[in-house]
């Protein structure tokens, strides 16, 4: 920067008006310094060390490593001495997820009065058992007529990625005969040739069970056959039962801290961060995404500012509600789950800070903060306000900052209405998803420290009779 603006800059920051909304943060009592003090680098080190092991297996949706890892947060928040916010003073909001896998059987597939013919695998079986005779047709001629049963399609692309994430397989065949569901097909078939990555993958099905959004998962059975027969024209009698259905219970935790103040403590101050990860991988050495930075950091930044808020002497004026979220990596589904049956009413929520990746800082941004959606509301200039109380500054990150407000958990807040945005204080590095986003590599005394800014812009938020304001834009 060119020194003499850098002069006019600060003639223009340090005057009367711009010193007196810097300086609006009452001064830290001693109450709120010794809280602070509670999160050292040692309690940040132990947490996220745990969180992102690799006995966690990359906190998957579903997975018992999720579960166990949701069981430390609610450990954590009943240490710290929160109230459950979840159904019956629990700490946990749970819901069943559906995940599916092929029947075990496999299908059986023969020309009527004829050979049974040899298939390649099962990608998926229908709602129902199948049981039926009828001729093949094709793509084309099924499109075109009433009704078509079973319908061979020639080929089927997939993207290469596809061969590690079976999701994506499923997803592209639903995309595909989505225009068949109308003419009431029971069975589509595919051809593969010996290239094919179908096979494969319908191998490895039955040994998890997957979740598929709604509309994208095939509502038909789906039979590999082999490309060295035709079966169109021909009638076959097919059997194959139906797909399998799995419950898994997957679970937002909640633990309340009541304010002090009898109006405003109906308010809270909600801070959030999503503990699952994406699991693991099937080929490596390491084949754990252990999602350190992604979001251990934030699940740790969570728990540290809970055990913080909790011991103080006086507690804030409003609630302060602090919430894990599941499946982030799926869409959003934990804080989705929330804000369609909230346990805390979303009009008492004077702000959502939702917390991500906030262990890998940018070389010229240690020790400091970002809020995504700067524009939305006056919530980042309020938190600023309180962390520059020890000297953490939480800035307007222009170039992602926008971009990345519509990414995470906080966005199924604002759909809502609620002012909420997400605190980053990392960098988009090159282990993003990847199994090199290690504990190891993360800057503690940095994420330390912005946990410690958080904590006392959050404070100043939480006493602060005027609520955060959305700006309309
Ligand atoms: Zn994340």
């Amino acid at each position: 920067m060119n020194r003499r603006i850098h002069v006019i800059l600060l003639l223009t920051c340090c005057g009367p008006a711009a010193l007196s909304q810097q300086t609006a943060a009452p001064q830290l009592h001693e109450d709120a310094v010794a809280a602070i003090s509670l999160i050292s680098e040692a309690r940040v080190l132990s947490t996220i060390s745990f969180l992102a092991s690799d006995e966690m297996a990359g906190r998957d949706t579903p997975s018992p490593e999720l579960t166990i890892a949701s069981q430390y947060v609610a450990a954590r928040f009943r240490g710290a001495g929160l109230d459950g916010g979840g159904p019956d003073d629990s700490f946990f909001q749970t819901h069943q997820l559906v995940t599916t896998m092929p029947p075990e059987q496999g299908a059986v597939l023969s020309e009527v009065n004829g050979e049974s013919i040899a298939h390649r695998g099962l990608l998926s079986g229908g709602p129902d058992t199948i049981d039926l005779e009828s001729i093949v047709m094709t793509e084309a001629d099924a499109l075109a007529a009433d009704t078509a049963e079973i319908v061979c399609l020639d080929t089927l692309h997939v993207p290469p990625q596809a061969a590690e994430r079976p999701q994506l397989v499923l997803a592209t065949v639903a995309r595909r005969i989505r225009a068949l569901m109308e003419k009431q097909t029971k069975v589509v078939l595919i051809r593969c040739d010996g290239e094919s990555i179908l096979p494969p993958i319908a191998d490895r099905l039955p040994e998890k069970s997957l979740f598929l959004k709604d509309g994208l998962k095939p509502e038909c059975a789906v039979v590999l056959v082999s490309s060295d027969t035709n079966p169109v024209g021909k009638k076959l009698s097919i059997q194959v039962g139906a797909q399998r259905q799995v419950q898994n219970p997957v679970r937002n935790v909640i633990g309340i801290l009541r304010g002090s103040d009898p109006g405003l403590s109906e308010e809270a101050i909600l801070i959030s961060a999503h503990l699952d990860h994406i699991g693991t991988r099937s080929y490596g050495d390491d084949r754990v995404n252990n999602g350190a930075d992604d979001n251990a950091t934030g699940v740790t930044a969570v728990v540290s500012l809970a055990d913080a808020f909790a011991s103080l002497k006086t507690r804030p004026l409003r609630s302060v509600v602090f919430v894990t979220f599941w499946g982030e990596e799926k869409g959003l589904l934990g804080s989705k789950h929330f804000v369609d049956k909230p346990p805390w009413p979303l009009s008492k929520i004077a702000a959502n800070i939702n917390i991500e990746m906030v262990g890998r800082p940018e070389t010229d941004a240690r020790e400091k903060a970002w809020m995504t959606g700067w524009k939305h509301s006056n919530l980042g200039a309020l938190m600023n306000a309180g962390s520059q109380r020890i000297g953490v500054e939480i800035f307007n990150r222009t170039d992602v900052g926008e971009m990345l407000y519509s990414r995470s958990d906080n966005y199924s807040f604002v759909r809502k209405g609620v002012v909420a945005h997400s605190f980053s204080a990392g960098s988009l590095h090159d282990d993003y998803h990847q199994p090199g986003d290690e504990w190891e590599k993360l800057d503690i005394p940095h994420m330390t420290r912005v946990i410690q800014g958080l904590f006392a812009g959050a404070l100043y938020v939480a006493d602060n009779p005027v609520a955060p304001e959305a700006s309309g834009k």
